[in-house]
């Protein structure tokens, strides 16, 4: 049977089951390589395969955008960040700034509340430290801090 898909990377003749499509359903991007191609230009990067749907693509046609500090790269195929494979709306929950509720209590018995965003995965400590840095604490006899875990747990 005659090989009729000629790779575009090193040319040679393939049968098409030898071959990949990269870049799918992007208008005149769309190549057609063969597998020890893809695989090299996967080795180098210059091909990177979406961790959602498989799908690959080449480095030019991806989009880093940063959301929340980290970057998504969003798959021309599903939409899903190529790395992590997570929606937009999931990487947003993952990486969105932690929120807690911060209760100072003063020596003379008054106390005042702040809510305090940190970049998640910091934890208290870095809570406390936004603090320090913002209010004066001189007078403060203790410190509670509670994360704020859902979207209901602020009221308005
Ligand atoms: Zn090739
Ligand atoms: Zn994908």
């Amino acid at each position: 049977m005659e090989k009729e898909h000629n790779c575009m990377y090193c040319h040679a003749a393939f049968d098409v089951w030898d071959t990949r499509l990269i870049n799918r359903g992007v208008v005149g991007k769309e190549l057609r390589i063969c597998t020890s191609c893809t695989d090299e230009a996967c080795n180098n990067g210059k091909i990177i395969q979406c961790g959602a749907c498989g799908e690959s693509f080449t480095a030019d046609v991806l989009h880093d955008e940063v959301i929340c500090g980290h970057s998504f790269t969003a798959c021309p195929a599903c939409g899903k960040d190529v790395v992590e494979g997570l929606t937009r709306e999931d990487f947003e929950n993952e990486y969105r700034p932690s929120r807690y509720a911060v209760i100072v209590q003063n020596v003379n018995g008054g106390q005042r509340g702040y809510i305090v965003s940190v970049e998640c995965s910091q934890g208290t400590g870095s809570v406390i430290k936004k603090l320090v840095e913002k209010v004066n604490l001189d007078s403060a006899a203790s410190i509670t801090v509670a994360e704020i875990l859902l979207e209901e747990d602020v009221l308005s």
